[in-house]
């Protein structure tokens, strides 16, 4: 066995796993000015559909990354979920239209184009992943955390690292080291997922789940006139056929038990049998170990949350973590990041959960005929939100707050944690201050001043309401677009709180 010379120079981030939690993560910290170490135990790219889908909060969040346009080139827009019979009738229908953010629709790409997309923003950035090498121990010390990594060569490597992000997926490495489990509950059944061509009558601008009394194939436009498709409810000697024998003979014959002949198979680039789960870890993080994206929590593919909540993992720890190695973030600023991902990927596993057993009522309702009485207009803008990730909130974190004056009182509209609605018009890596009519400018030069390289102050002609407050007001929006602090007013006292915010887990300059 070789052993390989330590590296040049200290490394202070080790990302794990190149997935796209990991390359998000990678990405995002070079944005804010860390460059970190990432491996990837697979020495060459998968070519596997997966996650298929990004949805309208995640495009959002990459607007903010300044990555969004490739992921507009490249993808299917769908602009519904539809849900038909088995005679491919319409039996049910969202549209994203109206879920009151940019890119009112869902992005559909296979995953190994989402990880080509971020492995060029992570290169442009001066980032690149060493493909060949695995993680196989990690044990912390005093000062660091030290790593053994096995190169595919057969050499092996101790590093010495600040922080370790684990995104190695499902079997993390990182997990484990820290003695941390998925806990919750595998679904009955198996399923296959499939990147297929078809011929059918099915429209190009949203998914389809076909109910039928044998079971559902869900069906999602990716490019080039190809499908995502997953085919479940399977019967136990299909799942064992399926299993030994994924061919377009064997797949052509489940979708023909559930949809005759108005699906016609035509090639599989993929196939893949595979179990859904319902699983969360119960922290995030300890000893200078994160865990981001399926290392930590996976979640139903229904909902199609996946992969987009391990970016928004990486998104949310990014920020504070780059202000932490720079010197100007407080302990605290880190803490929050496990908190507050911990209950937003507990929402994201509720809402999978409630859409995957809204695909099983579906079947059901096919097999005895008997449909639910069809959602109210609040319900169905309930899920739209939902579904879109728009209502990803981080209310009651420690690092959100609000200031106010006596007799003032704020309007309805978002609060303290939740996502600022105006977000992807803000750009840069700091926070903002946005004030809306009149403020007391010398107290704003004062909280500029002092917080010099963090933030902007920014004179704002949108509408206060869409950061909970009145003119008159001031909004702190965090690095992630959302709210950290509102003030009823602009004035010398509303000024000082949010200062005192900021001085809670920031350091001045
Ligand atoms: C059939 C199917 C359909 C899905 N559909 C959707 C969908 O529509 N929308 C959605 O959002 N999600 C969906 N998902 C979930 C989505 O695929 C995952 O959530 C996503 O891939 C998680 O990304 P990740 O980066 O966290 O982990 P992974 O994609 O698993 O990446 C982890 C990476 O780490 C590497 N690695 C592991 N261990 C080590 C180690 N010790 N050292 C170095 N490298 C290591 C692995 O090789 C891998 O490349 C679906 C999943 C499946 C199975």
């Amino acid at each position: 066995m070789l052993n390989r010379a330590v590296r040049d120079g200290p490394v202070e981030v080790l990302v794990v796993g190149a997935g796209p939690s990991g390359l998000f993560a990678a990405a995002e910290l070079a944005r804010h000015g860390v460059i970190t170490r990432i491996v990837e135990r697979e020495p060459r790219p998968h070519r596997q559909a997966r996650a298929t889908v990004i949805q309208p909060g995640t495009l959002e969040i990459l607007v903010r990354a300044e990555t969004l346009d490739p992921f507009l080139a490249r993808s299917i827009h769908l602009d519904y979920a539809r849900v038909f019979n088995d005679q491919l009738e319409v039996v049910g229908e969202i549209a994203f239209a109206g879920a009151g953010c940019p890119c009112e629709f869902q992005c559909s790409l296979p995953q190994y184009r989402t990880e080509e997309i971020l492995t060029d923003r992570l290169t442009e950035l001066g980032g690149k992943v060493e493909r060949g090498v695995s993680a196989s121990s990690m044990d912390t010390t005093a000062d660091d955390v030290v790593v053994n990594l096995e190169h595919v060569d057969g050499s092996e490597e101790t590093a010495h690292v600040q922080w370790v992000i684990g995104a190695g997926g499902a079997h993390s490495i990182t997990r484990e080291s820290l003695d941390e489990t998925l806990l919750g509950e595998t679904y009955p059944g198996t399923a296959l997922a499939a990147d297929v061509r078809v011929s059918c009558g099915l429209p190009r601008d949203g998914t389809a789940l076909i109910a039928s009394p044998e079971g559902y194939i869900l069906l999602g436009p990716l490019p080039d006139d190809r499908w995502i498709t997953f085919i479940g409810d399977l019967h136990p000697d299909e799942a064992e056929r399926l299993n030994q024998d994924a061919s377009v003979e064997a797949v052509a014959a489940s979708i023909e038990r559930r949809a005759g002949d108005r699906v016609r198979l035509e090639d599989i680039a993929w196939a893949s049998p595979f179990h859904m789960h319902r699983r969360l870890v119960s922290r995030l993080a300890g000893e200078r170990r994160f865990l981001l994206g399926d290392a930590g929590h996976l979640s139903s593919p229904f909902g199609g949350e996946g992969l987009n909540s391990g970016l928004q993992d990486a998104h949310n720890l990014a920020w504070k973590l780059a202000l932490v190695l720079q010197g100007r973030g407080r302990p605290v600023l880190l803490d929050s990041f496990a908190s507050e991902r911990l209950s937003a990927d507990a929402h994201v596993l509720e809402v999978s959960d409630h859409i995957h057993q809204m695909a099983h009522g579906a079947v059901q309702a096919a097999r005895t005929g008997v449909r639910p009485d069809p959602p109210t207009p609040e319900q169905v803008a309930a899920v739209v939100q939902s579904r879109s990730m728009l209502d990803v909130s981080y209310a009651g974190s420690p690092l959100v707050g609000e200031y106010v004056a006596p007799d003032a009182d704020l309007p309805p509209g978002p609060g303290p944690g939740e996502r600022y609605p105006d977000r992807a018009g803000l750009s840069g890596t700091g926070h903002h201050v946005l004030f809306f009519g009149d403020a007391d400018e010398e107290a704003l030069d004062r909280l500029q001043d002092r917080w010099d390289g963090l933030l902007e102050v920014v004179r704002s002609n949108g509408d206060p309401a869409h950061g909970g407050v009145r003119d008159g007001g001031a909004v702190l929006v965090r690095p992630d677009g959302h709210i950290g602090f509102r003030a009823s007013s602009a004035d010398a006292a509303g000024l000082s709180a949010l200062d005192s915010h900021l001085e809670s887990y920031l350091i001045p300059a």
